[in-house]
């Protein structure tokens, strides 16, 4: 990042900062009530009022690599405090959206994940793939036991039970869906982290932000470690006047999707270590962190969607697609296994179907929606208390 960055106004960012939901920007007349009313801008630089001022004159560089974007919990404060009606936490998520697409690669995928258009081909992409893989599961579960026997494994793990997902789509084909899926986003993570904390640096040099001359990745990497009670405890939405209540809705879907993440690491544990391929007891533990992960993610979705019709909060596509896509993964993950006790097969397997879906477009689309806000956020937090902004 250059300083000529921070005088050549960029017309296409202006444009699609007001596409996604920062159409106010213009309203701004820079008297401050925004920086003074924000519970968590920092004393030195404060913001929304700076950033609503580059916003307008379209100086992109100096936003979309600046950690204080990502310091901003959307509380609205500065929104309802406004005296020109303008809404600077409205802003902000546009340009942090802005930014998620900016460092994501490759761009066009980018461009669909934000693109209401091409949701279709999205879904389709997963749709197919699952069918194709339940095909292969149903019908040619013979020819695939004696590829397997040459392995020395079984095709279906062995199960009694007479409806089971591995019956339908084997686990083995799921789970060689997604571990190349999660390991391809951890790669691609890697490249816009690398690349957006590094424009942090210039950005927080060039302002004058920090004293640290060179980024040490060692120290930033430990700074995380400071940084991650803070996130789990949600220290900055309780900071928040307005909506206070979001902070609650946000940390119920976080600790149900963490419930869900270890309820898979024991289903991976019991079904590759012990050999148990389930279904499991209602009181087993992994069905205590998967349902009460699921109930959690699909209250707190519910939550927050309930805020956004019932508020003055804008909400673009890129808001709609991730709370939809979070209830949609909370509810189908319960209901197929309630569908399953009732026992219903057709009904189980197509609920799994449209949660396999779901599922796919939460891991393959991850760095690409505003879902990838919770691992830039942590990252901007990281680089603001690294920088020595208090
Ligand atoms: S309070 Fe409103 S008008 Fe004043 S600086 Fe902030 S956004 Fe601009
Ligand atoms: S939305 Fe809240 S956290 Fe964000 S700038 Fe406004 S007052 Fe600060």
């Amino acid at each position: 990042m250059s300083d000529n960055t921070l005088v050549n106004p960029n017309l296409e960012f202006i444009d699609e900062v007001v596409g996604l939901g920062g159409d106010t920007l213009k309203k701004c007349f820079q008297c401050a009530t925004c920086s003074v009313a924000c519970p968590i801008a920092p004393e030195d630089s404060p913001f929304p009022r700076k950033e609503m001022i580059a916003a307008s004159w379209g100086l992109k560089d100096r936003l979309v690599g600046s950690a204080d974007i990502w310091l901003c919990h959307e509380c609205g404060d500065c929104t309802t405090l406004c005296p020109r009606g303008a809404a600077p936490g409205d802003v902000l998520s546009a340009i942090r959206s802005y930014a998620i697409k900016e460092y994501a690669e490759p761009k066009v995928i980018a461009d669909m994940v934000n693109d209401k258009s091409k949701l279709g081909i999205l879904s389709a992409i997963p749709a197919a793939w699952f069918a194709f893989l339940a095909i292969i599961t149903m019908f040619f579960g013979g020819a695939m036991e004696k590829l397997f026997s040459v392995f020395g494994l079984h095709w279906v793990h062995h199960t009694d039970a007479p409806i089971a997902h591995a019956r339908f789509i084997s686990t083995w084909l799921v789970d060689a869906t997604f571990v190349p899926l999660a390991a391809a986003v951890v790669f691609l993570f890697f490249r816009s982290l690398k690349r957006m904390i590094g424009d942090m640096h210039e950005n927080a040099l060039a302002e004058g932000k920090t004293d640290k001359q060179d980024l040490d990745w060692k120290e930033y990497f430990k700074t995380i470690l400071s940084v991650l009670p803070k996130i789990m405890k949600h220290k900055q939405f309780n900071e928040c006047g307005e909506n206070k209540a979001r902070g609650t809705a946000h940390m119920m879907v976080l600790y149900g999707f963490i419930g869900c993440f270890i309820a898979t690491l024991m289903a991976v544990f019991m079904l590759y270590i012990v050999g148990s391929a389930g279904p499991f007891s209602q009181l087993h533990p992994l069905k205590w962190f998967g349902n009460l992960g699921g109930i959690l993610i699909v209250i707190g979705a519910a939550l927050m969607i309930k805020e956004r019709l019932s508020g003055d909060k804008k909400s673009a596509y890129k808001d709609w697609y991730l709370l939809t896509l979070v209830i949609v993964v909370g509810a189908t993950g319960l209901l197929t296994e309630m569908i399953r006790l009732a026992g219903s097969t057709f009904g189980t397997y197509l609920i799994y179907y449209i949660h396999l879906i779901a599922v796919f477009h939460l891991f393959a689309y991850l760095p690409f929606s505003k879902m990838a806000h919770f691992v830039y956020r942590t990252a901007g937090m990281t680089y603001a208390e690294y920088a020595g902004r208090k």
